[in-house]
């Protein structure tokens, strides 16, 4: 027998060879399940499957890299590159490159990333009139994203009267219109969403029954991880493609499916053995991953949720410490403790930086960490938050190159026709759109046919409006000769970008050149590494794919010795040396938005538990006393996560009970004795709770109803003040005391115009400006 089944155990092994058939691997964190995919696709290989007939999908873009390096240690290099393995999104990308034109796509079509869909929308939302603080752009994407993912098409809209209804009672009675123009806009514009990738490969393999049976025969064997994440959508693709010759093998994890609010269905994983004929269904239950402690602490969180498969998870590997927990004042003292046990934890044991992570719920926890790990010199790097590609100047020159390849894409054209400044204001702009919506066309058709076209516009705008297209046209005859990186340079030089950039001498003026740089590197790297591919393509518009669909955790860029900032959601299938979890405290972990029903509080236990579980060796938790949240110091109690670990594996310093602020315990308990409350339901518990802040005003905890959480999913990055508040008194260290006028930007690109006392204003960049809130 092959020698790497070797490092299988018996358990791990039965699924590995089996080689065809329908089968799924239920099993616990840690206990080999990638690994049996990994090494099932090598095997496959070595019993003569062609690498072209498998496709493996995973969670991320880098996990696929990860997986393909493996079997490549096993198979050889030249075979594994023939896999077929990505993300759903990326696999099904390339799928819609060759088929899109069955559905009217072109095959150059652009793929819109979140920022450019809610520009759209509101867009929309605005051409229609509607009032925008009722119509919010981010509820309208999500809400448009939820049907899509559902398979709710226009048409299968305006059928459901329940989703009309729903609409209409959320005072959004127009829904419906905005989701059509939307879709209608999309395709003008040879441009589709992230989930547009998922929507229309669905509508692909249904209405072209032969462009199905072409795939599935070439996907002979289909492999999916974390099949407990996907989404009805994604679903349905997979049960299309594995229909022919069922050699499907799914894995997962029913206690680690935490992406319910993305519209992820866990009932998936458990219908699986209805959907197929046969299916062998496989249980692993060692885990290789963490010490004794760990899977204890973890099992007996886990025991909490009713609505579980019964799964038994016990490993071989040693006791090794209790999970650590500690209480801090504040956040900034949090960040403290943090810094300072990795610190000596390297220390004593000799460790990497890279041994560590730090665990969160929402990415506005990162500021507090990072500027501890920053006091003590510890190198550490953020995942998730705002990624590279959607920094406003990489947005900006990537929008010229998909003008370039699709000068249909109504987003890219709105982001550069006046940038840098060439006189062509806003109200053409509008015109333009009107006038393309008029007529159906795009708006470069309308552009390129001013003098034909009935348009408010005068002749000296005109002229303008000629040269863009001349300058658009200039590039797009370059592109059929240059490569990627000589035409990006060309544009770069040509377009004015860098002479703007140039005019900005501030610090974030030079990060912004610095920026474009890199991404011109990026172009170079990504061409030289396909001129060694036989059958390199388009590179251009590779790039541009790769990018629009790169993951948080892609990109993995510099020093590689860091410690790890991340979302508990971006650390799934990951593994640490140390772990720490951070912020444990009731309303952060669980979520206040996510405790009004028991599903909802029994998926942030889950995420509680995938947290816990990417701990090899040690775990520590952590919770403050008082937090600032939404600018405000509040007052925190212990997570009941922390409470729900058996006592036998979790070492608490400091009793839970003690250490809160007896006046805020009378507040929250009233004269119930304590201890009742500790083991009440966490729905009781919480209802307790609710109604104890009804009373004194003073020791409320209060959570200021007019501001907004910041939700998991928004683009902020926690390396700049995201708490922030226009009428905050705030601390600056050179120019003291002052108060926040006004905010502007998002993200990375967040100002704030500060009056200080001394009677300067200024307008800082939140990212570089280190603000102490009062
Ligand atoms: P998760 O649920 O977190 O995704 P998983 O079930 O996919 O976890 P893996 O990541 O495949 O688990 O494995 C966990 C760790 O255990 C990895 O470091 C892996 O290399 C190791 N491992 C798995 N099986 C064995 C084995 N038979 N012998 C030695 N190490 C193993
Ligand atoms: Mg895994």
């Amino acid at each position: 027998m092959e020698k790497y089944l070797s490092q299988l155990n018996e358990a791990q092994l039965a699924p590995t060879i089996q080689i065809d058939g329908p089968m799924i691997i239920i099993a616990g964190a840690g206990s080999g399940k990638t690994r049996v995919l990994t090494f099932r696709i090598a095997y496959l290989m070595s019993k003569g499957v062609d690498a072209f007939n498998i496709l493996a999908l995973t969670f991320t873009n880098k996990a696929a890299k990860e997986m393909k390096g493996r079997i490549a240690d096993i198979v050889g290099d030249g075979e594994a590159k023939n896999l077929w393995m990505g993300t759903f999104h990326s696999v099904f990308a390339k799928i819609l490159r060759f088929e899109g034109h069955h559905l009217g796509f072109p095959s150059n079509f652009t793929i819109y990333d979140t920022q450019d869909s809610q520009k759209l929308m509101g867009s929309i939302i605005k051409e229609m009139g509607l009032d925008k603080d009722i119509y919010k752009t981010k509820q309208v994407y999500s809400r448009i994203s939820s049907y899509k993912n559902s398979l709710v098409t226009v048409k299968a809209y305006y059928k459901n009267p329940e989703l009309m209804e729903a609409d209409a009672m959320a005072r959004r009675p127009r829904m419906g219109e905005i989701y059509k123009e939307y879709v209608e806009r999309c395709f003008k514009a040879g441009a589709m969403d992230f989930d547009d990738l998922l929507l229309r490969t669905n509508e692909l393999l249904t209405r072209f029954p032969a462009v199905l049976a072409q795939y599935q025969n070439r996907f002979r064997y289909i492999l999916v991880d974390e099949y407990q994440d996907t989404n009805h959508s994604q679903y349905l693709i997979v049960r299309a493609l594995a229909d022919r010759f069922q050699n499907i093998c799914v894995v997962g994890d029913d206690a680690q499916s935490i992406y319910a609010f993305r519209g992820a269905n866990i009932s998936n994983i458990l219908n699986f053995q209805k959907d197929y004929d046969g299916v062998n269904m496989y249980r692993l239950e060692q885990n290789y991953r963490s010490t004794k402690c760990i899977v204890g602490a973890a099992n007996s969180v886990i025991e909490h949720n009713k609505t579980k498969l019964d799964k038994i998870v016990w490993t071989a590997n040693d006791e090794g410490e209790k999970v650590k927990v500690h209480r801090a004042l504040t956040d900034g003292d949090e960040g403290r403790y943090v810094a300072s046990t990795i610190w000596e934890t390297k220390m004593n044991e000799q460790l990497h930086n890279s041994d560590f992570a730090v665990l969160y719920r929402t990415n506005a926890q990162s500021r507090a960490i990072e500027d501890a790990l920053r006091k003590r010199d510890i190198p550490y790097r953020i995942y998730g938050g705002l990624s590279f590609y959607q920094r406003k100047e990489i947005k900006d020159l990537t929008a010229y190159l998909r003008l370039i390849l699709n000068p249909s894409d109504e987003e890219a054209l709105k982001r550069v026709i006046n940038y840098p400044a060439r006189g062509i204001g806003q109200t053409t702009v509008d015109r333009l759109i009107v006038a393309a919506n008029g007529y159906g066309k795009t708006i470069f058709e309308v552009l390129k046919n001013l003098d034909s076209i009935d348009i408010n516009i005068n002749g000296g705008t005109k002229n303008k409006l000629r040269d863009f297209v001349t300058l658009i046209e200039s590039y797009q005859v370059m592109n059929q000769t240059a490569n990627a990186f000589d035409l990006a340079e060309h544009v770069t030089k040509t377009s004015g970008l860098i002479r703007e950039l140039n005019k900005d001498a501030t610090p974030e003026g030079v990060v912004k050149m610095d920026n474009v740089q890199e991404l011109l590197n990026g172009i170079k790297d990504f061409v030289e590494g396909q001129l060694e591919l036989a059958d390199a393509g388009d590179s251009l518009a590779e790039f541009l794919e790769d990018i629009a669909l790169a993951t948080d955790l892609d990109g993995d860029k510099g020093d590689p010795d860091h410690v790890a900032l991340m979302t508990i959601h971006l650390a799934k299938g990951l593994e640490f040396g140390h772990v720490f979890i951070v912020g444990l405290e009731e309303d952060l972990f669980p979520s206040g938005m996510s405790m009004n029903t028991r599903s909802e509080l029994e998926e942030e236990r889950r995420l509680f538990y995938v947290a816990l579980t990417r701990a090899e060796k040690q775990a520590y938790l952590t919770y403050t006393l008082s937090r600032y949240r939404w600018g405000k110091l509040i007052d925190a109690e212990p997570s009941r996560f922390i409470e729900e670990i058996d006592e036998e594996f979790v070492d608490i310093v400091t009793p839970l009970r003690e250490q809160r602020n007896p006046m805020l315990d009378q507040s929250i308990f009233g004269d119930i004795e304590p201890n009742r409350i500790r083991f009440a339901k966490p729905k009781t518990a919480k209802i307790l709770r609710k109604e104890s802040k009804k009373k004194p005003e003073k020791f409320q905890i209060s959570t200021p109803k007019k501001m907004k959480p910041l939700a998991d999913t928004e683009e902020v990055s926690g390396s700049f003040n995201t708490k922030l508040e226009v009428g905050n008194t705030v601390n600056h260290d050179r120019f003291g005391r002052g108060e926040v006028m006004t905010i502007e930007g998002t993200g990375a690109d967040a100002k704030a115009e500060i009056k200080f006392l001394n009677g300067d204003t200024k307008k800082l960049l939140l990212r570089f400006a280190k603000l102490e809130i009062l």
